[in-house]
This record gives structure tokens, C-alpha cells and sequence, in this order.
């Protein structure tokens, strides 16, 4: 099987595999029910989250819990501020217009961080949430939500995470970070496989929201029926098993930290052994995720014979998005991925440069 480098879908645990083969269930019986609450209350568990916050399951994508955030969290008179420094910030803006939200956009060049001076100056207007990305897989920037809040707090203004590519490896401070909502994804860092989505909602926010304009993304329509043990829609239920096995993962080889130092560790080795081919990564390695990195497209390398020769090797790395299609590649250390898998791929790299 190939080794997948790319942010999601990830190479899945045989024992996560195995649990795809569980019994067929209906979704108005309650051993879905059973299943439905054990994967809510795990993924309230990861970050410690009291009664006062939720989980709200849903099928689709990561981008389905992104859309159901915006949609189901803001009022008529809101005004929603979003950050935009890659394709995921970009694709809020395209839900708010498509959904007629009112917002404002605060637009960055993707290889930058947060202006912190212009957002303040931005939260000058009456603002009422700040929608951001987490870690923007765009580069694997990992944005620093801490100063971004405590610009948010001072004017009260709450956060709308987009925390799809993070969540289960990064640290999330929900109560310090002002966070009313957060989306995540069953694919990327708790190594599940793609179909079911979520978003943490805090109770009280959600309660306080009173715009509906969409019938299947309605968290609100979710969050009602899953806490009454039910479902509006039908889930994907082996999807839910394999969530729910690998949540019990996650949480047995010590949470979130122990993810994030398995996944620093290897990305240390893979930078260090890039740096030595002189390979140049595109955003400082202090200012990046511990999940996924970006490099530039060693000189005269034209990406799609990079990739098909490390395909025909077994490893399937990333492209770059937009303008950086071919000067970049990416890295993503999510799944199953060894630190052999690692020390094999610089073995491909160096043999594709000498060819
Ligand atoms: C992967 C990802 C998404 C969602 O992508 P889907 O293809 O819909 O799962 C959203 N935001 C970020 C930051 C992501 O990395």
C-alpha cells in the first residue's frame, strides 16, 4: 500500500481497518444511538471540554463542518471578520457569499502570517466573530490563535476555528481563545477515514445564533436531535466505527500532546534530512504546524515527474495549490507514517535528484 504524504485521507491503523467490519446497524436503533454518544463524548474528551460545549456529528466532509459553523453560529445583525492567508481562509469568504452572510475579509499572501496591527485596526468596525483557520494547509502555517484572541477578547469578539487539519494534534484553547465553534474532520489528525465531520459547538453561543438559511447544515437541527439520541439525517455508520476505534487510539497513546511529539519528532527527522540535500522550506519551520510542510521545487524539477517517480515507489506527496502548483511541494505527517517510511522516502529523493 502507498504511503500517503498528503493532508487527509491518511493511512488508517489495521486496527482502525477492523473495525470497518462491525456489524450492520440502523440508525434509529440504539446501539447506533450507543456508538453516536461514544464518538460526541470522546472528541469532547480530547481538549477536556465540560458540559457547557458539544459535539455535533455530521456526514461529508471537512468542508461540510466549515460551511455548518458559518452558517449555523452567526445572527441577522452579526458581522463576521475573516482571515484569509491560504485556500481554506479563502473558502470561508466563499461560504459567507454564497450563503449571504455579512462579513469583511482581511486578505493576507499566503506565505504570510496574520498582521496583527491591521487586524486590530479591522476590529475597529463593529465586528461580532472572527473566522480563521487553525493550521492553513495551504503552506502549514500553523496561525497563532493566542495573539489573534487576545486582540479578539478586547474588543469581544468571538472565534469561528476552522481547526480541520489540527484538531486531535495541535493545542486548542477553547475557553482562553474565545472560541464559539470549531470544525474538524474524521480524516486528518485522529486518523480516521473521510465521511463523517464535526463541529464543538459552546452551548450558549449556538442557543444565541438565530440565522437559518440551510436545511442539512444546520447544526442547530443536530445538535437538538443527537442530544435527545437521534440523528435528522442518516449517518455514515461504519465510518462512525472507525472514528470511534480511532479516537479510542488517540486517547489510549496519550491524547493530543503525544500526537503532536509523534508528529514534531518525525518532522524534525524529515526536516533534517531535506535540510541536508538542500532542500528550502517556503515559511519559517518555527512558524509551522507539526503536521504538514511545504518546500520549494528544487530548481529546473518539474513537480509531476517528482511525484510519479515517488508514486512508482510507493509514497504519494502533495502539490502545491494556486499560483504555488510548480514551485512547491508538500509533506503531510498525519497516519500511520513510520520513521522508516521517512528515512525510505529520502532514499527515493536523493535517487529522483542523481537520476
Ligand atoms: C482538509 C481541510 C478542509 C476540508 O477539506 P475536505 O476536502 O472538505 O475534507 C478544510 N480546512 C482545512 C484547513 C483543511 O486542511
Amino acid at each position: 500500500m502507498d504511503i500517503l504524504l498528503n493532508p487527509g485521507p491518511v493511512n488508517i491503523s489495521e486496527r482502525v481497518r477492523k473495525s470497518l467490519l462491525r456489524p450492520d446497524i440502523c440508525h434509529r436503533e440504539p446501539e447506533f444511538i450507543d456508538l453516536q454518544n461514544s464518538v460526541r463524548q470522546k472528541i469532547l474528551d480530547i481538549y477536556s471540554l465540560e458540559l457547557d460545549w458539544a459535539a455535533v456529528l455530521m456526514t461529508g466532509s471537512g468542508t461540510s463542518a466549515v460551511e455548518a459553523m458559518l452558517t449555523s453560529m452567526v445572527s441577522d445583525n452579526d458581522h463576521v471578520l475573516i482571515l484569509e492567508n491560504g485556500v481554506y481562509g479563502e473558502r470561508m469568504t466563499r461560504i459567507c457569499e454564497i450563503h449571504e452572510i455579512t462579513h469583511t475579509v482581511l486578505h493576507h499572501d499566503w506565505e504570510c502570517g496574520i498582521d496583527l496591527t491591521m487586524l486590530e485596526d479591522r476590529l475597529k468596525q463593529d465586528i461580532s466573530h472572527i473566522a480563521l483557520v487553525h493550521h492553513e494547509t495551504t503552506t502549514g502555517r500553523l496561525n497563532d490563535i493566542s495573539k489573534i484572541s487576545a486582540l479578539a477578547h478586547q474588543h469581544n469578539v468571538s472565534l469561528l476555528l476552522d481547526a480541520v487539519s489540527s484538531f486531535g494534534a495541535e493545542e486548542i484553547r477553547f475557553a482562553d481563545w474565545n472560541i464559539s465553534a470549531c470544525a474538524a474532520t474524521a480524516n486528518k489528525c485522529l486518523h480516521g477515514v473521510p465521511g463523517i465531520s464535526f463541529a464543538i459547538v459552546n452551548r450558549e453561543a449556538i442557543q444565541q445564533a438565530n440565522k437559518t438559511n440551510t436545511l442539512y447544515l444546520d447544526l442547530k437541527t443536530y445538535l437538538h436531535q443527537q442530544d435527545q439520541g437521534g440523528t435528522p439525517f442518516t449517518q455514515s455508520i461504519q465510518v462512525l466505527y472507525a472514528l470511534d476505534e480511532a479516537l479510542e487510539e488517540h486517547s489510549e497513546s496519550g491524547g493530543w500532546q503525544s500526537r503532536r511529539d509523534d508528529y514534531r519528532q518525525k518532522m524534525q527527522l524529515l526536516n533534517s534530512r531535506l535540510a541536508s540535500l538542500n532542500f528550502i522550506p517556503l515559511i519559517d519551520p518555527n512558524e509551522t504546524s507539526c503536521v504538514l510542510v511545504t518546500y520549494l521545487l528544487p530548481i529546473k524539477t518539474d513537480y509531476q515527474e517528482f511525484h510519479d517517480f515517488l508514486k512508482e515507489n510507493g509514497f504519494v506527496i502533495y502539490s502545491g495549490q494556486g499560483e504555488l502548483a510548480t514551485k512547491v511541494f508538500r509533506l503531510s505527517l498525519m497516519g500511520a507514517v513510520s520513521n522508516a517510511d521517512i528515512e525510505r522516502l529520502i532514499d527515493r529523493i536523493v535517487e529522483f535528484i542523481n537520476k
